[in-house]
């Protein structure tokens, strides 16, 4: 039986697990793999305490700084995924995953989000044969192409940035007005290679089956509807298409056990973290807390785990 089981190895179930450690909380951490979703990121610049770090080495320091502290106290179960929790009346929870079951007396979910995918004709027969969801991994296949970006956040903007380095073009495709920050839309459209069009609505995308060995990809062009000032349909080239659209809360495994908000976030009580559900807490972009930030999921988890360990005290 552990005390508690963290179930995530992003910002905030790092976090949780280096003062878990410090606590000497008997412990396992869970994770699919450690970073979270900056894993992607080529740079992070706000990441307080370090002036800037790629993704892939913030998640090599996230499970070093777990893994130093950690001693006898907390197990790490890497390339490990949750898929169920079990609420055992008067004695804990059972926590089951693709490599055994577990039990323990508390729980903090800090599973993040993942990837919303397009839902228009051509985006599942498409996938991965021009469609793609991280621009860090699949952008360099498209050097000296004409790509589309499909989103008008930060991460739509960040993505145009780093394709801007190899693509021959980049048009990014924004539903309404853009939301990412100004002086990041700014600095991204002042490149003469970059376009970017608003209120544009997705309507298919086509492509070539019968291209695949000339060219590698399958995607050829974009349909999408202008809705202002008045409506009208175009078709662009696109030799790629990189989505970010958005995420969805990795919450499925708690769905009917803990409230939850209309958009699958876990309800929580922002003093402490506590779920609607005596034993589980949740920190991070898995909950319905406003803003995503690494800082803001770390601090989340402290705050945590601070709750937990009195907890743990209290029914000890
Ligand atoms: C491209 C990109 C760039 C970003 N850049 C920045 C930035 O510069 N600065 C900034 O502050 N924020 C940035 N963000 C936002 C930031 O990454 C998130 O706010 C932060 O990662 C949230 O942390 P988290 O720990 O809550 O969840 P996540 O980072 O999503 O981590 C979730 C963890 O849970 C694991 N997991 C999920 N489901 C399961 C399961 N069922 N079983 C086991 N493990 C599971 C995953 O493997 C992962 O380890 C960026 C996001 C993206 C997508």
């Amino acid at each position: 039986m552990y005390d508690l089981i963290i179930i995530g190895g992003g910002p905030a179930g790092a976090a949780a697990g280096v003062y878990a450690a410090r606590k000497q909380i008997k412990t396992a951490l869970i994770a699919n793999y450690f970073g979270g979703q900056s894993i992607e990121s080529n740079e992070i610049q706000n990441w307080v305490g370090t002036i800037a770090i790629s993704g892939m080495d913030l998640a090599k320091n996230f499970k070093e700084h777990v893994k130093f502290y950690a001693g006898d106290f907390v197990e790490i179960k890497e390339r490990e995924e949750v898929s169920n929790i079990e609420h055992i009346r008067n004695d804990g929870f059972l926590v089951k995953t693709n490599k055994g079951e577990y039990k323990t007396k508390t729980i903090l979910v800090a599973t993040g989000s993942m990837r919303k995918k397009l839902d228009i004709p051509g985006a599942k027969e498409y996938e991965n044969k021009g469609i793609t969801y991280c621009a860090s991994c699949d952008g360099p296949f498209f050097k000296d192409k004409d790509v589309v970006v499909v989103g008008g956040g930060n991460a739509g903007f960040e993505t145009a940035l780093q394709l801007l380095a190899y693509c021959k073009s980049v048009t990014l495709l924004s539903r309404a007005e853009f939301k990412a920050d100004p002086v990041t839309v700014e600095k991204v459209l002042s490149n003469p290679k970059m376009k970017a069009i608003t209120n544009a609505s997705l309507i298919k995308i086509k492509g070539d089956p019968f291209d695949k060995l000339k060219t590698g990809t399958f995607v050829k062009s974009l349909v999408y509807e202008k809705t202002k000032p008045f409506v009208n349909s175009f078709e662009i080239k696109a030799d790629g298409i990189f989505v970010e659209i958005g995420h969805t809360p990795a919450t499925s495994f708690v769905e009917g056990l803990v409230e939850m908000d209309e958009f699958k976030r876990i309800k929580i009580n922002h003093k402490n973290q506590k779920s609607s559900l005596e034993g589980i807490w949740a920190a991070g972009d898995c909950t319905d807390v406003l803003y995503h930030q690494n800082n803001i999921a770390a601090g989340d988890a402290v705050k945590a785990l601070e709750d937990i360990y009195l907890e743990l005290q209290r029914i000890e």
